[in-house]
């Protein structure tokens, strides 16, 4: 794959730390010879995005809260001043209120509700809305998904609401920019040990039951996401656009507990 990405810029949002999908993603790309850009929510976080960043040659590391507009258009305001334009952005980002990410789902309050639907959903349309303009050649986007958005997974309540609408709303994105050559697309991850992940109640045994039951009979790792996410980044997937595509070792194709899965 060396050589894959030559050429090709491109933004990374989402890093917290070396567990982070968006780590998995730009380690791939950046290896394959793409330059790289991060952003990072929060100064706790810089310091650890920072020295990511540096281990594979990229200087260019923004905050962004996407909270806030003007943040996000001083992200874009920069690259376009140091690149001039932008080939690919993965948008890994999502946020609920953990007290929710456990009960249940009826009990969601508008205020979660609209701020978990903000962060989570519309922020990758803010996103596009910036990134468009700098992909005057043709670009990828590219986010992430859960299976909870198709169906009912314990605890994932809003946030499975949230993951519908940005499947979603990845159809309607690839349906307005594809006369432009920008290709829109999600990767569902199957269930992996993140920052984001230790919110949601009764983690471990998400990750115990996935481990059992799908028919890899394992959990994915940031390599299996990181692979994936560079097919849909590179010139490999130029007919690919509005696809949520699964990486989670075929979970989602399995109607039943597996007769050899122990009890958790
Ligand atoms: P993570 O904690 O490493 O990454 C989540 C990122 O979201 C963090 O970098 C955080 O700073 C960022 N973020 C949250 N609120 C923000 C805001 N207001 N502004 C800017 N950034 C903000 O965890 P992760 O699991 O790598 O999550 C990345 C994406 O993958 C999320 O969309 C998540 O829902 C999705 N996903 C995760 C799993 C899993 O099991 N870990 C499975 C499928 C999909």
């Amino acid at each position: 794959i060396s050589g894959l990405m030559a050429g090709k810029r491109g933004l990374i949002m989402g890093v917290a730390n070396d567990k982070s999908i968006a780590w998995g993603i730009a380690r791939a790309a950046a290896a394959a010879g793409a330059e790289v850009a991060f952003t990072y929510q929060g100064e706790a976080l810089e310091k650890r995005v920072r020295p990511l960043a540096s281990s594979v040659g990229s200087d260019i590391v923004l905050p962004c809260d996407v909270t806030d507009a003007a943040s996000i258009d001083s992200v874009f305001d920069t690259l376009k001043e140091k690149w001039g334009k932008l080939d690919f952005v993965v948008h890994a980002i999502g946020f609920s209120d953990k007290n929710e990410l456990r009960g249940r789902y009826v009990d969601t309050s508008l205020e979660n509700f609209t701020m978990s639907m903000n962060i989570s959903v519309y922020s990758f349309t803010a996103v596009a809305q910036r990134a468009e303009k700098l992909m005057t050649d043709g670009g990828s986007l590219l986010t992430l998904s859960y299976y909870g958005a198709e169906k009912v997974m314990p605890h994932y309540n809003v946030m499975g609401v949230a993951k519908a609408a940005l499947e979603a709303s990845v159809k309607y994105l690839a349906n307005d920019l594809g006369p432009d050559r920008i290709r829109v697309n999600a990767i569902s991850a199957g269930p992996m040990k993140t920052l984001a992940a230790s919110g949601i109640g009764d983690f471990r045994y998400i990750l115990k039951w996935n481990e059992f039951n799908s028919p890899m009979r394992r959990n994915v790792t940031l390599d299996d996401v990181g692979g994936s996410g560079l097919y849909f980044l590179s010139d490999l997937s130029t007919g690919v656009t509005g696809e949520t595509h699964h990486v989670d070792c075929g979970y989602h194709t399995v109607g039943m507990k597996q007769a050899d899965a122990p009890d958790i």
